[in-house]
């Protein structure tokens, strides 16, 4: 069925994302405050708006996909809701904080929109592949209605409970992966240190106790493990600045809930050394330069 997507955010993300929605023979109707990116979702098929109301009246749904909260939340209470139509759907794929996320979804429960956090997993070769892993926050009902437009820009898509669940999700798995890396890191770069030849050590701690998938699907060595960005000089790949401001989500999260996260807190440290050093741009395993 053709549903007509209104689409908010079209940059390194939401660029292919709307190009898979027109692909899959949605209605897409486009604003970006870049000129640019508008012009490569209209290339793309997309239908060019000359603003977020222009593109949000009439559209059955909302998708937005911004740099941060305080975007997410001036452009749905400044901009969606006052244009949007009765009973459209709106889906933020923004990665946020979970405290925004959950009153941006309560204002437009009180104005009678259901709405869903949904970030997702997967980086802009995902994006463009159509490949995102989507982790969706929201009543039931949202959700059943967000699964077919979600399904369209992604390979799973999951539902995590509540609103604000997804970005739970999200912080909390990308604490858990900013962790592994260094602590992968650490131990590449001692093994190395005390005369334990790298792959050997790989050999062994890849099928036993110390695995992981920083170690056996993202090896921060080069030559060891399987190809991953270690192997093109770290560049592509997770950056180090869009994991530390997962880091930085979590650790804002962490204090919310009073939650002890000493192992998380460690990571942060050590991503925001890297980015002081101009190292913000490099794949988050580039860490092992800086601890070796
Ligand atoms: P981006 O900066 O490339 O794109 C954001 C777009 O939003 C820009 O084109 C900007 O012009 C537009 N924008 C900002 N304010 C606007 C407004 N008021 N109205 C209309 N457009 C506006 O960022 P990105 O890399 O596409 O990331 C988007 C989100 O996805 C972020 O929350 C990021 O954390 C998350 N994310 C990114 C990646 C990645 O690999 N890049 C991976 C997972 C999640």
């Amino acid at each position: 069925m053709t549903t007509s997507i209104a689409f908010i955010g079209l940059g390194n993300m939401g660029g292919g994302m709307a190009a898979n929605l027109v692909k899959k023979g949605h209605a897409v109707r486009a604003f970006d405050l870049s000129e640019e990116a508008l012009a490569r979702a209209v290339t793309a098929g997309a239908t060019r708006a000359a603003s977020v109301a222009e593109a949000v009246a009439g559209a059955d749904a909302v998708v937005t996909m911004l740099p941060a909260g305080k975007h997410v939340e001036a452009v749905y209470t400044a901009e969606v809701f006052g244009a949007a139509k009765p009973g459209a759907l709106f889906l933020d794929c923004s990665t946020i904080d979970v405290a925004t996320a959950r009153r941006v979804i309560a204002a437009a429960a009180e104005r009678g929109f259901e709405m869903v956090d949904a970030p997702v997993s997967g980086g802009i070769a995902a994006a463009n592949g159509g490949t995102l892993t989507f982790m969706v926050g929201g009543e039931a009902t949202a959700f059943a209605r967000a699964e077919p437009i979600l399904s369209a820009m992604g390979k799973a898509v999951i539902h995590a409970g509540g609103a604000g669940n997804g970005q739970a999700a999200k912080i909390c798995n990308n604490m858990l992966l900013g962790a592994t890396m260094a602590a992968t890191c650490e131990a590449f770069a001692m093994a190395r240190k005390i005369g334990l030849d790298p792959q050997t050590f790989y050999d062994i701690s890849s099928i036993s106790s110390g695995q992981s998938w920083s170690m056996t699907s993202y090896c921060p060595l080069p030559g060891v493990g399987p190809q991953t960005p270690a192997d093109n000089g770290y560049e592509g790949g997770f950056a180090v600045a869009l994991m530390l401001k997962d880091l930085k989500l979590a650790m804002e999260a962490a204090a919310a809930a009073n939650a002890s996260v000493p192992m998380g807190s460690a990571a942060e440290g050590l991503y925001q050394i890297l980015l002081n050093r101009g190292q913000g741009g490099k794949d988050f395993s580039s860490l092992i330069q800086l601890l070796e």
